[in-house]
């Protein structure tokens, strides 16, 4: 081979290599590519921002025989939910997790369209709630006087108070754990067998309540964005593995 030849051949190598690398490269992309699913299709997960990963806009306890779209009226559900959802996304929520099981009752069309109307991400429910006939409530509740089940949960300090939730989160911080820690409400829930579908709790208290509290006790932003940023992606990102 004269050396000109051996040069070209040289470089068409290359190039066949260089393509070679590309493809593989996109290929492998491709295939671990990360996203979270929302009621509007794939996202990618650094569109999240600010997550509420478990709140409720609608749920139907009368039974999985009984319920069905006929129950409530997508527009009034709306109406009600829509100033909630909004005082959320003011505080900087983007994303709302709608965790409301099947048959209890998931409504995927409402949460299109209350993403439609926020401009929010939605993400729904795939699973099943399994407790039936209160199997998971210890049989001694039902012999103590109601007041007196609820007088821990009325003291200062008490579990389900804001300073009970702070002292946890900044306990799993100083253990070098908050990146294993996802927080949310657990609220709202209109309930179609009320008139009006009840009383509705919001979704901002973390943002009012909550996150003040941990600010003042020393926490800084970057923590409050672990939190309600990036562990929620992390937590919610699928990966597709191709065989
Ligand atoms: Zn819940």
């Amino acid at each position: 081979m004269k050396r000109d030849d051996w040069d070209a051949f040289k470089i068409i190598l290359y190039l066949i290599l260089f393509l070679l690398f590309g493809i593989i490269i996109i290929c492998c992309k491709s295939n671990h590519r990360k996203y979270i699913m929302t009621v509007d299709g794939p996202v990618v997960p650094s569109e999240m921002g600010y997550t509420l990963e478990h709140e409720h806009v609608l749920v139907d306890f009368i039974g999985a025989d009984s319920t069905g779209y006929f129950r409530w009226d997508r527009d009034e559900v709306i109406e009600k939910a829509l100033p909630f959802v909004l005082a959320a996304k003011e505080r900087g929520v983007k994303t709302f997790i709608e965790c409301t099981p099947a048959y209890l009752v998931r409504d995927p069309h409402l949460l299109k369209e209350l993403s439609e109307r926020t401009g929010m991400l939605f993400l729904t429910n795939t699973g099943y709630y399994g407790a039936h006939d209160n199997a998971y409530i210890p049989r001694s509740f039902y012999s103590i006087d109601a007041n007196e089940l609820a007088r821990p949960y009325l003291e200062p300090g008490a579990p389900n108070s804001t300073g009970w939730y702070a002292d946890r989160i900044i306990e799993l911080k100083n253990r070098g754990l908050l990146h294993k820690v996802l927080i949310s409400h657990d609220s709202g829930w209109y309930d179609p067998a009320k008139p009006g579908g009840g009383t509705f709790n919001g979704f901002t208290d973390i943002f009012d309540s909550l996150i003040p509290e941990l600010k003042s006790r020393g926490m800084t932003d970057s923590d409050i964005d672990q939190i309600i940023v990036r562990n929620p992606a992390e937590a919610f990102k699928i990966k597709i593995h191709r065989l």
